[in-house]
């Protein structure tokens, strides 16, 4: 299942602080989805959706930011830039019933990819507790 492939990923993948395919996709080497795009950050269309709408939202440079838990006083304006922007996406994708803002951090919440991005998910019901 799409949950037990998730959590794989999760616990085969270490926080190297390495280049991640978000690089690529930043760069623009490999083709992504945009929804949205600043100076900043970069919304795009996760490549596997749990949901009708499934947008990931990264800053544009990591800045040590692999995951959350790196999070220093110093990236408290991009921190906010990122959940702001997940309100616009959310507005932007017709959310009005709802939706879901989720970040994954390290093993044990099934983190993949170590560059800190913020889900977006909406167009059905969610469900609580996330599993
Ligand atoms: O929170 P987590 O690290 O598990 O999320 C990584 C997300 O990045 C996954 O939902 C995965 O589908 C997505 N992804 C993507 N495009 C890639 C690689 C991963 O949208 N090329």
């Amino acid at each position: 299942t799409n949950e037990e492939a998730a959590a794989k990923a999760a616990a085969t993948t270490a926080d190297t602080g390495g280049p991640t395919i978000f690089d690529n996709i930043i760069a623009k080497e490999i083709p992504s989805n945009i929804v949205y795009e600043d100076e900043k950050v970069l919304a795009f269309r996760d490549i596997n959706p749990q949901a009708p709408v499934h947008v990931l939202v990264i800053p544009k440079v990591r800045d040590g930011l692999t995951g959350l838990d790196k999070a220093e006083p110093r990236h408290a304006e991009i921190l906010g830039q990122l959940l702001y922007t997940a309100k616009v996406v959310a507005e932007k994708e017709g959310l009005a019933n709802g939706y879901r803002v989720v970040i994954n951090n390290g093993g044990e919440g099934c983190q993949s990819v170590y560059h800190l991005h913020v889900h977006v998910l909406g167009g059905r019901q969610m469900k609580w507790p996330p599993g």
